[in-house]
């Protein structure tokens, strides 16, 4: 904790609060909230730890933002950054391209399930999924069904916050001030067991009514304008929603007969985070295109790609351009930390670890259901969603002002009080997010667990 007596330390934090209401716009951020409160600084990390800039250590249950894979200060990724750096440290994969990228390229290629050999590099993960948007509109452009532009997508789900990326985005409260947005972006319902509508006590039917209103969809708008749809292997926002059986069989089928492409968006789940570098080969389905980012550096340089299957590709390599570009894709940089990043993988073998621990993380979150406010333990992997309700037999949700007080005005700073960084989130049905790093043992889950026993016992008292 910060030392009173340290008074130049002190100024120095009232110093840095003040620069950052004055000049740092955050992201996704009620700014009006840190005219007052003090704003979280986070200032180093170590392993699955981070210290705040009074010195309080948090456990770092998100990875920062889904990325961290491999926690914090890991000098292999530091150290391949500081040498590609002084090798080379910038060129582009415009007309050129660097041995860098082309080995990592081949790096991911080797991984992706299926034939998903090509990767075009982006800077993340929105740009991934604006890629894709326009991979699949120009590919089919080039193959003569230029009437094929509509986006599939899921509720609430997101996929980025650039125009095209956001049109594909299922949530609506954040696309309304940007509106008219890319046409033709279509939604269909999200795969939440635990408020199904229907065949709520078989989650196989349940898997089936959800992948055929796919099929709806793309009847409602003719199939011959539907170009592609894009899911998360488990669905972030809304807390975590993993594919019911069945479910990806039946959409690739769908897919198929309607010559529809199929987008993993695998910004989250790729890179270990469900035990696999893939989860479409955890779910076992095979996508047209992948895309990834964050844990693909562990959050140790910017980077995000799309891999796409042979077929895409042939068009393009028949001598069309594919007409799309970034500065920094591919950065050498963080291309090097992108391939330490997989060596680590490789050699601490972090997916095996994964699979080995997330039953022992289920079995410690489901701890919890004994408490009143706790719904649903969802998600697969390192990667869970906790959802909070008012009444557990009805699963009666909270209104707009409870939902309010609670994750704002209870849990999202009693959560970072108690020495534990997760996301309170109410973009679906309230629920707290778990993501930590892939290093994470039964200890660290303990740690999580008991800290949210107290957080969420209080919680009821804040309604
Ligand atoms: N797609 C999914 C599934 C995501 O979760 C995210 C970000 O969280 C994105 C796309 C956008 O990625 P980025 O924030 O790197 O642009």
């Amino acid at each position: 904790m910060t030392d009173p007596n340290d008074t130049a330390g002190l100024a120095d934090n009232v110093a840095l609060q003040d620069a950052a209401r004055r000049h740092l716009w955050m992201h996704f951020t009620r700014q009006s909230d840190t005219s007052t409160a003090e704003i979280p600084m986070i200032v180093r990390g170590e392993g699955v730890w981070v210290w705040d800039q009074h010195g309080k250590r948090y456990l770092d249950g998100l990875s920062g933002l889904f990325t961290s894979q491999l926690g914090h200060g890991r000098t292999e990724l530091v150290q391949a950054a500081a040498e590609q750096a002084q090798k080379l440290a910038y060129f582009p994969v415009w007309s050129y391209a660097h041995p860098t990228a082309v080995d990592l390229a081949e790096q991911i290629a080797a991984r992706t399930p299926g034939d998903l050999n090509r990767v075009f590099f982006t800077t993340g993960g929105s740009e991934a999924v604006e890629s894709a948007i326009k991979v699949a509109r120009q590919y089919f452009k080039l193959i003569g069904q230029p009437e094929r532009y509509k986006t599939i997508s899921r509720t609430i789900a997101y996929h980025g916050s650039t125009m095209g990326a956001l049109a594909v985005t299922g949530y609506n409260d954040i696309r309304i001030p940007f509106e008219p947005l890319m046409p033709g972006a279509v939604r269909v319902p999200n795969t939440n067991f635990y408020r199904a509508p229907y065949f709520a006590d078989d989650e196989e039917a349940f898997g089936r009514w959800a992948a055929d209103a796919i099929e709806q969809a793309i009847l409602i708008e003719d199939p011959s304008t539907v170009a592609a749809v894009f899911l998360e292997p488990v669905q972030n926002a809304g807390g975590c929603f993993p594919p019911p059986p069945g479910y990806f069989a039946r959409v690739r089928e769908i897919c198929d007969r309607y010559g529809v492409l199929l987008v993993s968006d695998e910004v989250i789940c790729a890179w270990g985070r469900l035990g696999h570098f893939f989860g479409a080969e955890r779910f076992g389905y095979q996508p047209d295109m992948i895309t990834m980012a964050k844990g693909l550096t562990s959050g140790y340089s910017p980077l995000g790609a799309l891999a796409v299957s042979d077929r895409l590709i042939e068009p393009f390599l028949a001598g069309s351009t594919f007409l799309h570009g970034l500065t920094f894709a591919g950065h050498p940089v963080s291309a090097a930390v992108a391939l330490a990043n997989i060596d680590v993988f490789e050699k601490e073998g972090i997916l095996e670890h994964v699979r080995a621990n997330e039953a022992e993380f289920k079995a410690q979150l489901d701890s919890l259901r004994d408490l009143p406010i706790v719904g649903d333990v969802r998600g697969a992997g390192y990667f869970y969603g906790i959802e909070m309700v008012k009444d557990k037999d009805t699963k009666e949700t909270f209104d707009d002002d409870e939902a309010e007080r609670l994750l704002r005005g209870f849990l999202s700073g009693a959560l970072y009080e108690s020495g534990l960084i997760c996301r309170a989130d109410d973009r679906g049905d309230p629920v707290i997010q778990l993501a930590p790093p892939l290093t994470c043992g039964p200890e660290e889950f303990a740690y999580i667990t008991e800290r949210l026993r107290i957080v969420l016992t209080e919680a009821w008292k804040h309604l």
